[in-house]
């Protein structure tokens, strides 16, 4: 039986025009997420990939309808998002994310039980059920409302804040929930808290995530699927095991190279990624990967390559593989 979509992304484009200098020079555009379409199922956990400037945290922007899109296409249970069948509204209630960054994402003046029934209120629920979700929440993450509820943002630590900022995502009780570098400022025992918490709360309250993390272990512990992004556009797509296990494109490949190992045998000599890192304002003709692949063909340079196919089938866009060929 095949897992039902909960959100399908179609073509999204996002492009940022720069500035030109005093003297007329620049400009030009910084192609963030350049075509970029995938699908969310319904409770798994989706992992997205990348260097920096991949555009990972745009997809999750784009996602959020935090960003406007310059193309493309969201439709969220069969429902255009941003349509007379799904208004932005109703979406943004379905849909709530989790930042890097705890303290920034909480509003130091608010106390931790208004911060987190702020929402459900603005949305119509009354003040005395808005609470009671809070501190509902509240318990659920792990802090007991008792000694937590009226506490301000300074008077946590950076893994409780965090806490409080999954308690406030899940308020208006969100279906997908994209998690942006969320345990990545944390320390490493906290952060592991922080994954389990996660991975309970998806089970118990039937969520789907979105997970980006520049953390590969993190990513292989948590996701059942992964995307990897390149320079704004989807290289490889599959389940966690066939992409950790069998990574087909050269960009996963060398990626994965790149992540330490704690055997001292097994520690890489030589940089796994070569060339420039990459430049969203000018990417390279052909696959845009080529200036920095260890294998690439002189057709490479000429030739856009193709992610085709099912993302259970474990899609690439690398002219090594027949199915990436424009035809
Ligand atoms: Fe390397 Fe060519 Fe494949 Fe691009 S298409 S990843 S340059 S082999």
């Amino acid at each position: 039986m095949t897992t039902p979509t909960l959100l399908e992304v179609q073509g999204l484009v996002k492009h940022f025009p720069l500035k030109k200098d005093v003297f007329g020079r620049g400009g030009g555009v910084v192609r963030a997420v350049d075509g970029v379409s995938f699908e969310v199922l319904k409770g798994e956990t989706l992992g997205i990939v990348g260097e920096s400037g991949c555009g990972k945290s745009t997809t999750a922007r784009l996602l959020m309808q935090l960003l406007q899109a310059d193309q493309g296409e969201l439709i969220f249970e069969g429902a255009g998002v941003n349509t007379r069948a799904l208004s932005l509204k109703a979406f943004r209630r379905q849909v709530q994310m989790v930042f890097q960054d705890s303290y920034a994402s909480l509003n130091p003046r608010l106390t931790m039980e208004d911060s987190i029934a702020f929402a459900p209120q603005v949305h119509g629920l009354s003040r005395e059920l808005s609470l009671a979700r809070a501190h509902d929440l509240l318990a659920r993450v792990g802090l007991d409302p008792k000694r937590f509820a009226e506490r301000y943002p300074h008077e946590l630590s950076g893994g409780q804040r965090q806490r409080v900022n999954i308690a406030r995502a899940l308020a208006l009780q969100p279906r997908l929930v994209i998690l942006d570098e969320a345990v990545s400022a944390l320390d490493k025992s906290v952060e592991a808290q922080v994954l389990n918490l996660l991975m309970d709360l998806k089970q118990a309250m039937g969520l789907t995530y979105v997970f980006i993390s520049h953390d590969l272990n993190v990513v292989r512990y948590m996701c059942d699927r992964v995307m990897v992004m390149y320079l704004g556009q989807v290289v490889e797509m599959g389940p966690s095991e066939a992409i950790f296990e069998n990574p087909r494109h050269p960009y996963t490949q060398a990626l994965l190279r790149s992540v330490p190992s704690m055997d001292p045998d097994h520690r890489t000599q030589t940089p796994p990624l070569a060339g420039d890192p990459p430049n969203p304002i000018n990417p390279p003709s052909g696959c845009r990967f080529h200036p920095r692949c260890a294998q690439a063909r002189p057709e490479c340079a000429l030739q856009v390559p193709l992610l085709r196919g099912d993302a259970a089938a474990h899609p690439v866009a690398c002219l090594l593989y027949p199915a990436s060929h424009p035809t």
